[in-house]
């Protein structure tokens, strides 16, 4: 299972030779080898961009739009093996890959094939009678880079690559080394669809060598990355001084807040899958639960005897609803997070250790669903993103505090509210420091509405008009008109 780069149209070993192991996290052991790609195959990658620029910026929008609605085609034909890959290289529960991670990639590629073909832009008419009629050109901008994570590997690096080549673009992109398999095998599709060499190029490798190489080449205009707040800061430091575009979708700890006059099953329920689905490796779960003071015994009660409930197991299994962490590494972040959370006086209510699968999946990375309370919100645990299968239930008094206590961490990614009182399910968003807020429901995704973060979480936004407004200059003409 040798992955290769896929530049111009072709795929190419890494040039200076070296190479990765792909690891499969639910068994632990190496499946496949990936470029150790650094700045000479980056080079590479932005030249083949660069050539290509010119003719697939100037493709007629109708015939860009055909070929990544052949895309979705083409993904949709071969979805139970893309679904089967991507559990494999992520420890995700096929149930899962099957339902969202592919689905939504064939989403991103037929949305945007659509969205770009209704895109209009605006004109101003100077002073009555008219004396000049302005108008706004919104062109392409290059050569783009696209960085993204293991989490949702291809659902997040279509949803980068799909508006980027739909607004005429050319992409080089990197997706996260612990997660190469999708991006690959997509290049064999783009080719398939008829997407010109050079448009589409991937580049595997490390952060640090393959996405910094990207982010520093003077050639690449613009950065799409989604990731930590830390590598984030690290990109913006190089890409800020360099004047790029820069979209950066960063870490979240979001706040689940449940009013006492919420539907109860159904705020349990979706609590439970919001902060443990993927286990709990979505930038959006819901990883602080507040609840108010009165439900608060009966809340966590039920919350953890679903928790139980939870099946956790081979990945490759149908019934599987928890799968593997990402790697060794995150698996022992994650249980040094739980640790951690002892020593400051956390509770554990239920998980709490490495768990262990018999089988094929003996050595892999699988951590029990944890819930923890007996903290206050202003602890490390509740403040810090730990990105796993790890929930803390906290109780509040009232509105004020639910909100002062979900404003209380560097993050804004995203918030969930449930109540029945409609008042205040408004005026608690409205106070959210967050991208985006649900009311009485977690994860309902319309993909022309603007996404991203606030404070820590992240600068820009993505998102129907707003990623096609990120990937085009405008320009504005002035025609005087007497
Ligand atoms: P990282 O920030 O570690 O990595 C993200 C991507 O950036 C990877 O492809 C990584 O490569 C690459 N990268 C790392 N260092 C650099 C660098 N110096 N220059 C350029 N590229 C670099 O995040 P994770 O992959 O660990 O993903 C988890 C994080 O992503 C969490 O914090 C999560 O909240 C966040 N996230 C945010 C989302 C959002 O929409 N806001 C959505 C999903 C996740 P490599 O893996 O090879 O090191």
């Amino acid at each position: 299972m040798q992955i290769q780069n896929y530049i111009n149209g072709k795929f190419a070993d890494p040039i200076a030779g070296h190479w990765l192991d792909n690891i499969e996290p639910a068994t632990g052991k190496a499946y496949g080898k990936l470029p150790a790609s650094d700045a000479q195959d980056v080079d590479a990658a932005v030249s083949a961009a660069k050539a290509a620029f010119p003719a697939w910026s100037r493709t007629p929008v109708e015939e860009r739009s055909r070929i990544l609605d052949r895309i979705a085609d083409l993904l949709e034909r071969d979805l139970e093996t893309f679904a089967r890959a991507e559990s494999i290289d992520t420890g995700k529960p096929i149930a899962l890959a099957r339902s969202l991670d592919i689905p939504r990639a064939v989403a991103n590629f037929r949305f945007f094939a659509g969205a770009v073909q209704f895109t209009h832009s605006e004109s101003h008419v100077t002073d009555r009678p008219a004396k000049a009629l302005n108008y706004t050109l919104r062109q392409p901008i290059g050569v783009v880079g696209c960085i993204s994570p293991w989490n949702l590997p291809l659902y997040l690096f279509s949803w980068k690559v799909a508006p980027a080549l739909a607004t005429g673009n050319c992409a080089v992109a990197k997706p996260s080394e612990l997660s190469p398999m999708t991006a690959s095998m997509l290049c064999k599709l783009a080719s398939e669809a008829g997407l010109p060499p050079g448009a589409l190029n991937v580049v595997h490798g490390l952060g640090a060598h393959a996405g910094a190489a990207i982010v520093a080449h003077p050639d690449v205009k613009a950065i799409t990355f989604t990731g930590g707040t830390k590598t984030g800061a690290a990109i913006a430091a190089v890409a800020g001084p360099k004047f790029k575009h820069m979209a950066l979708e960063l870490g979240g700890k979001n706040p689940t807040i449940i009013f006492a006059d919420a539907d109860f099953d159904d705020a349990v329920s979706t609590s439970v899958r919001a902060a443990f689905s993927n286990q709990g490796e979505i930038c959006l779960c819901g990883s602080r639960i507040f609840v108010e003071q009165s439900l608060h015994d009966r809340f966590t009660d039920a919350f953890v005897a679903r928790t139980k409930e939870l099946k956790q197991g081979d990945p490759l299994d149908e019934s599987t609803q928890q799968g593997a962490l990402i790697s060794r590494d995150h698996m022992k972040k994650v249980t040094d997070a739980i640790a951690f959370a002892q020593s400051e006086g956390g509770a554990i209510l239920t998980g709490g250790k490495r768990a262990t699968i018999s089988g094929r999946c003996a050595d892999g990375f699988f951590v029990e669903p944890t819930v923890i309370t007996g903290l206050d919100a202003s602890c490390r645990t509740c403040q810090d993103e730990i990105f796993g299968p790890v929930v803390t239930i906290t109780p509040f008094a009232n509105e004020d505090d639910a909100i002062a206590q979900a404003n209380s961490v560097r993050y804004g990614l995203s918030a969930s509210v449930w109540t029945r009182d409609l008042g205040r399910a408004h005026r608690v968003a409205e106070n959210i420091e967050a991208g985006t807020v649900w009311i009485n429901c977690w994860l309902l995704r319309d993909l022309r509405v603007p996404f991203g973060g606030v404070k820590d979480s992240g600068l820009g936004r993505e998102g129907g008009e707003e990623a096609l407004r990120f990937f085009t200059e405008p320009k504005n003409v002035c025609v005087r008109i007497q």
